[in-house]
C-alpha cells in the first residue's frame, strides 16, 4: 500500500485532486528560497463540496496519515 496515497473525499466520496484541491506550500507559495520551516501556510484540502481540511504540517506524507485517518 502506497502511503502517499489520499483516500477520496468523506462527504461526497470525490478523488481528490491534487492539482485542483490542494493548497501545497511547496508548490503554491513562492519562496524566494526553499525553506520548508517559514513559509506559506500548512498544506490543507479544499474539496470542491465545501469540505476543508489542514493537519496543520508542512509535511507531506504527515498530511496525508491526518487526512487518511480522518476519512
Ligand atoms: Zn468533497
Amino acid at each position: 500500500m502506497d502511503e502517499t496515497e489520499l483516500k477520496p473525499c468523506p462527504k461526497c466520496g470525490k478523488e481528490i485532486d491534487i492539482e485542483k484541491d490542494m493548497y501545497i506550500p511547496d508548490r503554491d507559495w513562492c519562496p524566494t528560497f526553499y525553506d520548508p520551516d517559514s513559509g506559506g501556510d500548512p498544506i490543507s484540502i479544499h474539496c470542491e463540496c465545501g469540505l476543508e481540511f489542514s493537519a496543520h504540517t508542512h509535511d507531506w506524507e504527515e498530511f496525508v496519515e491526518a487526512w487518511n485517518k480522518r476519512v
